[in-house]
């Protein structure tokens, strides 16, 4: 079993462009890691770093024993898997999934078994005297999935390997990656820009913004306890709520507008959290209810007055869009907020207090809330 260790990797491209910046990072063996951030972030520089297509400015790659940036391509061991596919397109199926074991001569029978059971695992045996331009997109990025598995990689690189398919056959091979990974138990490294697909495949998030890390951790973890103002409002559809206070004025509170809160324990202290700081709280849309839960007691609850402004039902459940001392809210819920009668769409919220996050208004690094207990 060996790590994949990332020590400082900066890469700046001819022009001034720095796509990775100082990034350090350990990937234990075997680990499905998922490099996840908005366009240009960097994500797809980093696997081609990883694969060898580029190499870093500076900083060092290694995988167990062997440094990784200084050696070719072909001597990585690495397989990679693209959005486009990259068939071949005057090859069967067949010759894809063969083509790597071909080139590196592997004996014909070896050849023969490993392409019938790669083809059995991926349920793509029918398919194996065509050509990928009689394939569906689902089968195109199944047979190239085949074609990273046949050579037993020591890594593999996912570059958004199902942005061109629609959702239904997206969650279909979400699940099928998640299975082949659990099977072959051989670390990859997932990139995409699509939260939802972040969350379901990794164990391991690296959410990135700029080039830069900026938080590493579970899925449920980087969403629960977000590490600043960017993760949060990067995970999660629609985004975390923001509402800026500031610290004061009574010792231990936090105002928003006219409400007070308290400063969550432990905060006090923190560098930035003084008496007069600007304070960023964030709300995810599911933490907003249209009642107060009951025997909540008042200091429990943020009780916010705003205006409906748009309901948006998605069947089994409603975002409400509700405008709130000129700030925009969305709430996600069961549950529909009811406006009182004069046809303005006036309406209460209510946040328990304790699935508040707090960010410091400076830097946006969270120094407190929900999911600290
Ligand atoms: P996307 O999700 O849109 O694919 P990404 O996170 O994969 O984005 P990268 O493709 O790694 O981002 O690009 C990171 C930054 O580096 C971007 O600002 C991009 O314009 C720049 N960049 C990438 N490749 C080159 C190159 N060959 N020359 C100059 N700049 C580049």
């Amino acid at each position: 079993m060996s790590d994949l260790v990332f020590t400082n990797v900066r890469k700046v491209f001819a022009g001034g462009v720095t796509a990775v910046d100082d990034f350090s990072l350990s990937i234990p063996s075997p680990t499905m890691t998922v490099l996840v951030g908005p366009s240009g972030c960097g994500k797809t520089t980093l696997l081609r770093l990883i694969a060898g297509l580029d190499r870093p400015t500076s900083g060092e790659i290694h995988l167990g024993d062997t440094r990784l940036d200084t050696l070719t391509p072909k001597d990585r061991d690495i397989a990679m898997v693209f959005q486009s596919y990259a068939l071949y397109p005057h090859m069967t199926v067949a010759q894809n999934l063969s083509f790597g074991l071909r080139l590196r001569k592997t004996p014909k029978e070896r050849v023969r078994e490993r392409v019938a059971e790669v083809a059995r695992t991926l349920e793509i045996d029918e398919l194996l005297d065509r050509r990928p331009g009689e394939l569906s997109g689902g089968q195109r990025q199944r047979v190239a999935l085949g074609r990273a598995i046949i050579r037993q990689p020591r890594v593999f690189l996912f570059d958004e390997p199902l942005s061109n398919l629609d959702a239904r056959l997206r969650s279909e091979m979400r699940a099928m990656i998640k299975r082949l990974y659990h099977q072959l138990q051989v670390t990859s490294i997932y990139v995409t820009h699509d939260q939802v697909e972040a969350m379901t495949i990794g164990e391991q998030l690296v959410v990135m913004n700029e080039g830069r890390i900026h938080q590493v951790g579970p899925p449920d973890q980087c969403y629960r306890r977000p590490a600043d103002r960017f993760v949060a409002s990067f995970l999660g559809s629609p985004s975390m709520n923001f509402l800026e206070g500031r610290v004061g004025p009574g010792d231990g509170e936090i105002s928003v507008g006219d409400r007070a809160l308290e400063l969550p324990s432990g905060a006090r202290g923190t560098p930035g959290v003084m008496p007069g700081s600007a304070v960023t709280v964030g709300i995810r849309p599911e933490h907003i209810a249209p009642a107060p839960p009951p025997d909540a007691g008042e200091r429990e609850v943020l009780r916010l007055d705003g205006r409906i402004t748009l309901e948006e039902s998605l069947g089994h459940e409603v975002l409400t869009h509700v405008e709130v001392g000129g700030d925009e809210l969305v709430a996600r819920g069961a549950g529909r907020f009811a406006a009182d009668g004069d046809g303005d769409g006036r309406t209460e919220l209510f946040i328990e207090t304790r699935h508040l996050h707090f960010f410091s208004g400076d830097d946006g690094v969270r120094f407190g809330g929900s999911g600290d207990l």
